[in-house]
This record gives C-alpha cells, sequence and structure tokens, in this order.
C-alpha cells in the first residue's frame, strides 16, 4: 500500500497508531475501510474493484503485451534560474516543425509535442522549472519520464539545479543533461561535469549511465543531438501504450476561459481522446466539445502522451487530476456525484494533515524493518547547512537510516514544501522560515516544519525521534 501511495510504510504505521489508534506492524493485512481511510489520508480514493470495474469496464484495467504500442516521451526541463530552460523550450517549438507543417507552435497550453524525422514525437511540458512537476507529484499524478537539466556552463550547479536532481531522483525519473550557452567564451563544461559527479549524478563518459550534450539554446547548437539523447532514453525506458481503448489521461493545466469557458489541457496516458466522448475529471463531468492542439488547430482525437485542450467540461479541474472517458453522460454524472460525496466524507472525516511529523516517529512503535526518515535541510547558510547534514546523517544506525533527501540555502519555500510531501519529508530548518506561501503549502500539504537556531537542538530532537522508532529490546 505504501507504494503504491509513494510514502514510506513508516507513514501508514503512524497514521494507522495516531489516527485509526491501531498498533499495526509492517506485515499485518488492513481491511477495505481501513486502507479507505489511510489513503484518502494521503490524497488517494481507494474504490472495491467490483466498484471501480462497474464504473469503467475491464479495458481500462490491464493491457495485455499485444496491444501496447510504442509511446512518445513526457519530458520536463528543470534548472536553475537563468540557466536557458525557457530559451530551450522556445527553440524546440519554434526550430522544430516538420516540412509540411505550416506554422509554429503559437499557442501556450502547458504542453506540446514536436515530430521529429521518422515519425516520432516528443512531448514537452510548457511549465519550465520542477513547481509544476513537484505539484503534480503531491497530487499523486506523475507524468515526466524523462527529466532535461539544464546547466549554464558559464555557471555550473547552483541551488535548483541541485533541487531539480532531488528531484528527479526522488521520483525515480532519469535525467538527460543539457550543458547550455557553450556559445559564450567563459563557458566551462568540463567543471560542470565534475560537479554533476559530485552529485552522484555520472555521465555516460564517465562510466555511468546519464546522457548528456552540450548545447547553445540561444543559437540552437546542437539541440537536435539532445532531441536525438531523448529518443534513444525513451527507448531505453520502453515506453509503451494501448491506444486502442477509452482514453484515461492527466489534467495539466486547466482554467476559465473568457470566450470558450472551462478548458484543460489533458495529457492522454493510454487510450485515444475523441470528439464526443464523455468523461469524468476531478469532480466534473463533461462532453468533449472540441479538441485543440497547441497550434490552436481542431483535432478530432489524440492518443498516448499527446497533449490537448478540451473543451466541454462542466467546472474547472486541477492540474493533476485524472480524466477518464466513460460509457456515456449518465455514467459519467453518476461517478462525479460520486467523487464529490466521496471527496465531502473524506473531508469531514480527515483528522490530521497527513505527512510525516517527526513526533509520529517518536511515537510509533517499531515495525521491526529497516526504517527511514527523510530529511530535507534549509539553512540560512551553506556551512551550517552542511555541518547539521552531517550531524544529522550521523544518528543513522542498524535499525534506523536518516536520509538527509535535500540540503539547501534560503528561506524555506513552496517547491520544498511539495518536495517533501511527495517524498515523505520532515523539513528542518536552521535560522531560517517558511516565506508566506511556504506556509500556506505546509498547511494545507500537511508537511511538518522544524526550525532551530542551534545545531544541537536539532540533533536531539531527531535523536528522539529516532529512539522513539527503536525496536524494544528483546
Ligand atoms: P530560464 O530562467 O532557465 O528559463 O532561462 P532563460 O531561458 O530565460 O535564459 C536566461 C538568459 O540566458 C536569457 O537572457 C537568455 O537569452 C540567455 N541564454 C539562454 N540560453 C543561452 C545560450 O545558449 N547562450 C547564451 N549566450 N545565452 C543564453
Amino acid at each position: 500500500l505504501a507504494q503504491i501511495l509513494k510514502i514510506s510504510p513508516t507513514q501508514i504505521v503512524g497514521f494507522a497508531l495516531k489516527n485509526l489508534g491501531l498498533m499495526v506492524t509492517i506485515n499485518q493485512r488492513l481491511d477495505f475501510d481501513q486502507i479507505e481511510l489511510i489513503a484518502s489520508e494521503f490524497g488517494f480514493q481507494a474504490v472495491r474493484e467490483e466498484e471501480y470495474l462497474a464504473d469503467f469496464g475491464e479495458e481500462t484495467t490491464v493491457d495485455a503485451e499485444e496491444d501496447l504500442q510504442p509511446r512518445p516521451p513526457v519530458v520536463t526541463i528543470m534548472g536553475h534560474v537563468d540557466h536557458g530552460k525557457t530559451s530551450l523550450l522556445d527553440y524546440i517549438r519554434k526550430a522544430n516543425v516538420v516540412a509540411g507543417e505550416a506554422g509554429g507552435i503559437t499557442q501556450h497550453i502547458g504542453a506540446y509535442h514536436v515530430s521529429l524525422p521518422d515519425k516520432r514525437f516528443i512531448t514537452f511540458l510548457d511549465t519550465p522549472g520542477h513547481q509544476a512537476f513537484t505539484a503534480m507529484r503531491a497530487r499523486g499524478a506523475q507524468v515526466t519520464d524523462i527529466v532535461v537539466l539544464v546547466v549554464a556552463a558559464d555557471d555550473g550547479l547552483m541551488p535548483q539545479t541541485i533541487e531539480a536532481i532531488s528531484h528527479a531522483k526522488n521520483a525515480g525519473v532519469p535525467l538527460v543533461v543539457a550543458i547550455n550557452k557553450i556559445d559564450l567564451p567563459q563557458a566551462n563544461p568540463g567543471k560542470v561535469k565534475q560537479e554533476l559527479l559530485q552529485h552522484n549524478v555520472v555521465l555516460e563518459e564517465f562510466g555511468g549511465n546519464v546522457l548528456s550534450t552540450e548545447i547553445s539554446a540561444k543559437k540552437g547548437t546542437n539541440v537536435s543531438d539532445l532531441l536525438d539523447q531523448l529518443v534513444l532514453q525513451a527507448e531505453i525506458l520502453d515506453l509503451k501504450a494501448n491506444a486502442d481503448k477509452r482514453a484515461t489521461g492527466t489534467v495539466v493545466e486547466a482554467q476559465l476561459d473568457p470566450g470558450k469557458g472551462p478548458v484543460a489541457t489533458v495529457l492522454v496516458q493510454s487510450g485515444t481522446l475523441r470528439v464526443g466522448d464523455d468523461f469524468i475529471v476531478g469532480q466534473f463531468s463533461g462532453r468533449v466539445r472540441a479538441l485543440l492542439d497547441e497550434r490552436g488547430k481542431q483535432v478530432k482525437a489524440a492518443g498516448p502522451a499527446i497533449p490537448v485542450q478540451i473543451l466541454g467540461l462542466t467546472g474547472v479541474p486541477m492540474a493533476g487530476d485524472q480524466l477518464i472517458v466513460v460509457e456515456d453522460a449518465t455514467q459519467a454524472r453518476e461517478i462525479a456525484q460520486r467523487r464529490e460525496r466521496l471527496d465531502r466524507e473524506a473531508k469531514s472525516r480527515r483528522t490530521s494533515k497527513g505527512a510525516v511529523t517527526l513526533e509520529d516517529f517518536m511515537n510509533v512503535a517499531s515495525a521491526g524493518e529497516k526504517r527511514t526518515l527523510k530529511l530535507l535541510i534549509k539553512a540560512d547558510q551553506g556551512g551550517p547547512a552542511e555541518a547539521l547534514a552531517d550531524a544529522l546523517g550521523q544518528l543513522s544506525n542498524e535499525e534506523v537510516v536518516v536520509d538527509i533527501i535535500q540540503r539547501g540555502v534560503g528561506a524555506i519555500t513552496e517547491g520544498d514544501i511539495l518536495l517533501a510531501k511527495a517524498a515523505g519529508a520532515i523539513i528542518i530548518g536552521f535560522h531560517v522560515r517558511p516565506d508566506t506561501k511556504a506556509r500556506t503549502a505546509a498547511e494545507r500539504e500537511g508537511v511538518d516544519i522544524k526550525l532551530y537556531r542551534i545545531i544541537y537542538e536539532a540533533v536531539n530532537d531527531v535523536k528522539a525521534a529516532l529512539e522513539g522508532m527503536l525496536k524494544p529490546e528483546q
């Protein structure tokens, strides 16, 4: 269950003890009601298999191997501010218009796909940075197959580069590195590669498996090589989907358009979405009135990994919401109503906010397995951040691992909260505080933030938490 919910087993054990009054161990079976409560706590909805099949039919479950065809990779571009993410997205958007396809990509619908020679496609999420990526992950949606890490060769690895590496690593998404701005005289790609190595990003030339290209996003130098590498990485990942069934997809962007009404860009994940399809998305039902591509052109259908803007919604869904095509309008309305009810019930039932707290670790008796306490450290300066990370890392012992998923300098940001939520981590702040957006996000997501001004106190608290986690002496 923890794996499916993308959290640590300890979080389930902690939640069960604190909110359900159950002393469970990792080997214990949970009944449906308990699973439903736990799932809703962590942002998921548990549905009985019979009910699910009644709603969506067999075809939305498992695909037979012979029904699967290769699908394009979905790529997100991340990296430090000003390292060239937007320039790269712009260059690809403008330059890669295959012969015969008139007009560049003019609309920003949140994602676009480009065609390469020999009929290949790559889909890019059109929001650079890790905010969109983590926001979706925090909602349980994982749409990115590959992260392009842009690093400016004249600047090297910077805090947000390192953050992006953590994000990708945490999500288990492979990186392809684009060393950018090589047209600048002061560019030093060698230094970038060394720095990457220090952060455990081992490029192919050093015997690792991370692909990289030296590019200039401004001039377009080697961008086609980068695209080739994305195709190669996609082949390694062996991405496949069944295009021949009712569609499911994920909302990447949605808003109320003054002219068109509610619109949403959906990345189709399996099946084919067609004009006239009845669907549910989040708590809304609807019928596809029109599909628009990133060129503002009407299309009749969209297959796996292809983004389209949908018209015909009854409300504005949220990024990360699932879209599922159903049998007919009546079924769509029924499911939407049930979802709304379940959501209301889950909300009123919600006792705590979900994510891990340091106290959870102190309260929870051991489950007899090696556990991991994940920490995200933010400090006012690099020195203390390192010192704290070292001191806390050293608290690991035979039974409990302290995993510093990220250390950084500066105020605690919304991005930190979303990463912590996605990873099931606690945030340790040293001489820093969360900014306003981060505070709201922490409250909403239930992420535990501990603030310290003395390293010794932070170490003591974590130590106490770990002792709470230790197995009782036999
Ligand atoms: P972002 O913040 O990562 O999206 O970075 P931008 O794409 O906005 O780029 C920041 C600045 O770097 C802009 O002034 C770009 O013109 C410049 N830039 C981006 N790529 C290159 C490049 O390959 N070479 C040079 N010389 N400048 C670049």
